[in-house]
């Protein structure tokens, strides 16, 4: 243990989303040292991931490239990528994290980003970036725009051909590397770890995640995207132009049968976004919307859920209670019409279920902080301090405290920033007395 690394910082910011990349700008831009500690091979969470954002359908990417452009380039920030939190622990006045880089197997001081290694490996991977739609190779820098721009091997499929290391300009391919442990000390800490969607396997009434043309609104978000898989919108089964998408909303969310009784808040309106962005990739497809109740409660979001009714998308309400495959690859939805009554069903060619959003982390076995009963990071004075957790010293952002939209996420990152600065004003105040 003595010989691993000790760091030192002013704050440690983990996870590195929009919400962990906005804390950490703000404490830097006040001269405090920051480490961001992200679990993949790059930052930008699932912003980068996505098309276009609600309520003002600017590109996601054009915003986000900027902020993870700014937080690498910071003369006060440290990141630290493809890393695992082991442990976040108090000692004495300071907060120990230990941290475990997992081994890219490329030299991330000798990569430059060519990708040479990636164009002449011969392995072909179905890419979780791209919800599984195109393949990857073995060896990758999994988006264009990923910060670092540092390729990491993928030993699970790698076929040890030696390819990418004759090809390396820089011989920057290592196969013996290892995992390398490091301690970050810091004074304060901000958890900004986000969140999942619920698990599709759960919900056996959708069809488990089996049916090829239910698809989750995150692999829409990729259909939708200007350099999606397909780089127009197909249905994955067979490559078909929908003529009818449906969307399914509280699919795992406010819904017992998965554990999951709140609202997720964004789904809604991430479903009217795309529905929008759908109606002008595919002007002739016809949209539906099958809703319990549409909670459209931010600033504008009322006006932007009426303009996609004036555009044509249909709003059903009724809850599906089942999904099955039908012919030539069409999904029949099974539900109750609310307002014109009776058990109705309805083929589509593709759906979209506006899955929820559960927490991506918890701290159980990793650091003393509570989850409340829904298992996100609990706050301990919602009204008065709202980022504040029951670790002193240690604030949570964005959608590690609940589900949450980007609006949302960003002014709660500048919150705990706040609050992470004040404390930090304070401690070492009492430090010099
Ligand atoms: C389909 C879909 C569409 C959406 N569209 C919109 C939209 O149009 N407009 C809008 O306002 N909102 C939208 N949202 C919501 C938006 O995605 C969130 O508000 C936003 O991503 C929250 O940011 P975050 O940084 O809190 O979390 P995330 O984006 O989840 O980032 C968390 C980061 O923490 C990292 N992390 C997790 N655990 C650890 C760990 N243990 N150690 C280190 N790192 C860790 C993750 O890898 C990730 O990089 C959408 C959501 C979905 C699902
Ligand atoms: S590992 Fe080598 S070939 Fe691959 S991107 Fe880095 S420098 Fe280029
Ligand atoms: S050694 Fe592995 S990663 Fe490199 S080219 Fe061969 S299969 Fe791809």
């Amino acid at each position: 243990m003595d010989s691993v690394q000790k760091l030192y910082f002013d704050a440690l910011v983990i996870g590195g989303g929009i919400a962990g990349l906005q804390a950490a700008l703000d404490l830097a831009d006040q001269d405090f040292k920051v480490a961001v500690v992200e679990r993949d091979t790059s930052i930008g969470g699932k912003m980068i991931r996505l098309s276009k954002v609600f309520p003002t359908l600017d590109c996601s990417s054009c915003i986000t490239t900027p902020k993870m452009a700014a937080a690498a380039h910071h003369d006060n920030i440290t990141i630290f990528t493809y890393c695992k939190l082991n442990s976040l622990d108090r000692n004495g006045k300071d907060l120990t994290a230990s941290v475990t880089q997992h081994p890219r197997y490329v030299d991330p001081d000798n990569c430059i980003g060519c990708r040479q290694c990636e164009y002449s490996c011969p392995i072909y991977v179905a890419d979780e970036e791209e919800g599984g739609f195109s393949a990857r190779k073995a060896i990758y820098i999994p988006f264009s725009n990923a910060i670092p721009q540092i390729a990491s091997m993928d030993v699970e499929n790698c076929i040890l051909c030696g390819k990418c290391q004759k090809v390396c300009p820089t011989a920057a391919i290592d196969y013996f590397q290892k995992p390398e442990d490091f301690i970050i000390s810091a004074k304060t800490a901000i958890l900004a770890t986000g969140f999942e969607l619920t698990p599709l396997e759960n919900k056996q009434q959708y069809g488990s995640g089996k049916i090829p043309n239910v698809i989750t609104s995150l692999q829409a978000e990729r259909l939708l995207a200007p350099h999606g898989p397909y780089n127009r919108v197909l249905r994955p089964s067979d490559g078909m132009e929908p003529d009818s998408i449906a969307y399914i909303q509280c699919a795992g969310s406010r819904d017992k049968s998965m554990g999951i009784s709140y609202c997720s808040r964004v789904c809604c309106m991430y479903a009217i976004k795309q529905a929008m962005l759908l109606s002008g990739s595919l002007p002739l497809v016809d949209i539906t919307i099958y809703y319990m109740d549409i909670r459209a409660f931010g600033k504008g979001y009322e006006q932007f859920y009426q303009n996609a009714k004036a555009m044509g998308i249909e709003f059903v309400k009724g809850k599906v209670a089942a999904i099955d495959e039908g012919e030539n690859g069409s999904v029949a939805l099974h539900y109750e019409d609310q307002y014109r009554g009776g058990v109705v069903t309805k083929n589509h060619d593709l759906v979209v279920l506006s899955l929820g959003m559960i927490p991506d982390w918890k701290p159980e076995g990793i650091c003393p902080i509570s989850a409340a009963s829904d298992g996100f990071i609990q706050t301990v004075r919602p009204k008065i301090a709202p980022t504040r957790t029951d670790m002193k010293g240690v604030f949570v952002a964005g959608a590690a405290a609940g589900p949450k939209d980007i609006v949302d996420s960003i002014a709660e990152a500048g919150a705990a920033a706040m609050e992470a600065a004040k404390y930090l004003v304070e401690i070492n105040r009492d430090r010099a007395a």
